[in-house]
């Protein structure tokens, strides 16, 4: 398995609520490592652009809403198979689904108000990491 890199953000619930310690925490405790992180407050066309797959669904208004709520943190995660590794640590969707001890499962508020993105595809991951970061601040 290689060494890979994935994008992610905890989100306005997460950072709202005071938990991003402890969701980092997680991440540490599942082998990623955190080469790049920023706090950031995403503007309207950010979030648009970000979940631009998204815009023909019906709650694409309201999750650039809830994204642009407040502070997020952007990151990116460094580990064997992150990718993977990330979705499967963060859990389902709707964390009515989510699996015991996943990121959803122990911090997230609803289907929508979730606590963190994470890349979905090494393709999306390169894109998104892109979007947020200059290469010189990813130090892995
Ligand atoms: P993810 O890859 O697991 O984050 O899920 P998706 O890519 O399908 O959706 C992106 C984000 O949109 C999710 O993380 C939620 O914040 C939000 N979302 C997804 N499905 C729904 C929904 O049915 N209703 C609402 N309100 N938000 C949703
Ligand atoms: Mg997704």
């Amino acid at each position: 398995m290689a060494t890979e890199r994935t994008f992610s953000i905890l989100k306005p619930d997460a950072t709202r609520r005071n938990l991003t310690g402890k969701i980092n925490a997680v991440f540490e405790e599942k082998g990623l490592r955190i080469v790049a992180q920023r706090r950031i407050q995403m503007t309207q066309q950010m979030a648009e652009t970000f979940y631009g797959v998204h815009k023909e669904r019906p709650f694409f208004k309201d999750l650039v809403s809830f994204m642009t709520s407040g502070p997020v943190v952007v990151q990116v995660l460094e580990g064997e198979n992150a990718v993977a590794a990330n979705r499967e640590i963060m859990g389902a969707t709707n964390p009515a689904n989510a699996a015991e001890g996943t990121i959803r499962k122990l911090f997230a508020e609803s289907i929508e108000a979730n606590s963190v993105h994470g890349s979905d595809s090494p393709e999306n991951a390169a894109t998104e990491m892109a979007f947020f970061f200059a290469g010189h601040e990813i130090v892995g």
